[in-house]
């Protein structure tokens, strides 16, 4: 037998003694998805809008509602789930239950759909969407963070953990309109890294809602000199 053998044999054993829960529904399985997952939870299919991946509902449309009237700071980027059903309901788990396990299944999910277009854009560093010290301290960790150094890992690309900072503690976003969700995170970010002249950067959060906070992230990272950001994030609201 050799190494590789091996190590998918004791896989396959400490998998039947400790057995995994499926990261969209929660029941106990010995696969990576139970079967009703990984039939019913699609990724996002097209047509989709070319800003921020978010499914429309005509081909013929090239963006959604939202960013044809919004000029971003981001590039553009993707998102792996409509966030509904069980993708919201695993996203509520990994961030609030403490299931830091799901981000490998994310970052695998999204490694497999956007890996190919993360290579074209070209990207040099990847970087988490940080959350302030006080929610940090009060979760115990940043979702964000996993999933980013699980990307790197899967992708290839170094992940910078430290560089971007929260330099204010903002409201909830989900308490605020667009409006206000936009002055809210104008002046929350900070850049503690050097130049990114000429860095091609990928932004990575759990949800896209609205797109504010990425747009302060990257308002932030175009001024430290990046040439162009992306995003992927686990899910995002629908277009229509
Ligand atoms: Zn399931
Ligand atoms: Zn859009």
């Amino acid at each position: 037998m050799n190494c590789e053998k091996i190590k998918i044999f004791i896989e396959k054993l400490l998998r039947f003694f400790y057995p995994n829960t499926c990261p969209l529904c929660g029941r106990v399985i010995r696969e990576e998805v139970c079967p009703d997952c990984a039939r019913r939870v699609q990724p996002i299919r097209e047509p989709l809008c070319k800003t921020c991946g978010k499914p429309i509902r005509s081909s013929q449309a090239e963006y959604c509602l939202d960013c044809s009237r919004t000029v971003h700071d981001f590039d553009c980027g993707r998102a792996l789930y409509v966030h509904r059903g069980q993708a919201a309901w695993s996203i509520y788990q990994f961030k609030f239950h403490n299931r830091r396990i799901y981000g490998r299944f994310y970052a695998g999910q999204i490694a497999d759909r956007y890996g190919a277009l993360v290579q074209k854009w070209g990207v040099t560093r990847i970087l988490p969407i940080p959350l302030s010290r006080k929610k940090r301290r009060l979760r115990g960790f940043n979702q964000a963070q996993i999933l980013a150094l699980e990307l790197a890992e899967r992708l290839g690309i170094p992940a910078d953990t430290g560089s971007l900072v929260r330099i204010r503690h903002t409201k909830p976003q989900r308490t605020l309109d667009p409006v206000l969700r936009r002055q809210n995170v104008r002046r929350a970010f900070g850049w503690k890294g050097g130049s990114l002249t000429g860095e091609r950067v990928l932004l990575v959060d759990d949800i896209y809602t609205t797109g504010s906070t990425l747009d302060g992230a990257a308002r932030v990272l175009k001024r430290a000199g990046a040439e162009k950001v992306y995003f992927l994030t686990v899910s995002i609201g629908q277009g229509y």
